[in-house]
């Protein structure tokens, strides 16, 4: 018999999900151990507040499927034996459904999460929402459990007797309560996930055709993706994945460009520089008394009346009288005229003259004020 391997499998990348099935790596993680330490916590407060929980923690089994058999651990199996025990802090937080199935005397899967707080968000407000890509794992390893726990014919791959005979007892889980506590809030959320067969049997059938046959055969399966799509970005394998060794390897292709200096260019001498800087400065300075005229000349029309001249004792006067405007031919007119008539009109051209503009390096002047 092949070794067995794991059941999570929803990533949609083939190589990821071989990864994912056959290697271990994730218990050497801190994120897996503080998971592992806080489950007893939420396991044990679920059981104090009237859940009926077993074959969880140290009890917890392994159920298997398939050839090669996929193993999985459930976080154990739930239900409420004695309704009057169910504590407040169960009853306001349960889901109306599960509390329905739950008081009918239903069974279900246990799935204890523990999620940073964006991911608790999410799971609060969607549930296990096949939009994201951590909670569809975590939905493909729910309907693992399900469609293996409902099928008496995987129940021989199992290593409990014990869990074996139970399931004889009682209507087999066709649902599992997924709960979920925040790392840093102490928050709990739940949702119900009912079983879908039709994921269950489509997720396995894929996952037969591109990892396991592959397997058999003595192959790895070939990567999804090319190493740079989003799921890319998460994944633990990339070390591992051809496609992502290829991106890395076009990153550091960067180091063969060739880098060379940029061909010089002539600039001008001390003399034109300090003449244009001089020039800058005597144009600022022009703006500046430009606009200080112009508020003055408005203040001052407030204080002489149109129409009058006031002396100002030292021999001069200010005068305030308002002009017509010059007239001006109609241009547009005078066009539409031309065009109808036939003429050419007499425009004048003017001599052509020189435009100084000084320019900003707007290169160096960003990183004069980043260096500043
Ligand atoms: S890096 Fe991308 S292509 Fe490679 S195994 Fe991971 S998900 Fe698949």
């Amino acid at each position: 018999m092949e070794p067995p391997i794991r059941m999570s499998m929803g990533n949609p990348c083939a190589l990821r999900a071989y990864y994912t099935i056959t290697r271990d790596e994730e218990k050497d993680s801190i994120k897996y151990r503080v998971g592992k330490a806080l489950e007893p916590v939420v396991v044990q407060m679920l059981a104090d507040n009237g859940l009926d929980v077993y074959f969880a923690l140290d009890d917890q089994l392994e159920i298997a499927h398939d050839e090669p058999y996929r193993t999985g651990h459930p976080d154990g199996l739930v239900h409420i034996g004695d309704t009057r025990s169910v504590g407040l802090w169960l009853a306001e937080r349960l889901p109306p459904d599960a509390v329905v199935r739950f008081f009918s005397g239903e069974t279900a899967v246990l799935e204890v999460k523990t999620l940073n707080a964006t991911n608790f968000r999410l799971f609060r407000s969607k549930g296990l929402d096949l939009n994201n890509s951590l909670m569809r794992t975590y939905y493909a390893q729910v309907q693992a459990y399900l469609g293996t726990l409902s099928n008496p014919a995987y129940d021989e791959l199992w290593e409990s007797t014990l869990y074996r005979r139970l399931l004889q007892q009682i209507p087999r889980p066709t649902w599992a309560l997924v709960v979920a506590f925040a790392k840093g809030s102490d928050d709990i959320a739940m949702h119900v996930v009912d079983f879908d067969r039709e994921y269950f049997e489509r997720m396995n059938k894929r996952l037969v055709r591109e990892v396991t046959e592959p397997m058999l055969q003595g192959l790895v399966p070939a990567p999804t993706y090319d190493g740079k799509n989003d799921e890319c970005f998460w994944c633990d394998y990339r070390q591992l994945c051809p496609a992502a060794r290829g991106v890395a390897e076009d990153l550091r292709s960067l180091d063969d460009l060739p880098l060379e200096a940029p061909s010089s260019v002539s600039v001008a001498d001390a003399r034109t520089v300090s003449l244009v800087a001089r020039y800058q400065s005597v144009s600022e300075a022009l703006k500046e008394l430009e606009r200080e005229r112009d508020e003055l000349r408005a203040e001052l029309l407030k204080l002489v009346p149109e129409g009058t001249t006031l002396p100002l004792g030292n021999g001069l006067a200010v005068r305030h009288t308002r002009s017509e405007g010059r007239r001006s031919l109609d241009t547009a007119m005078l066009e539409v005229l031309a065009q109808r008539y036939g003429f050419d009109l007499p425009y004048k051209r003017g001599q052509p003259y020189s435009v100084l503009t000084v320019t900003v390096d707007k290169t160096e002047s960003e990183s004069n004020t980043a260096e500043s």
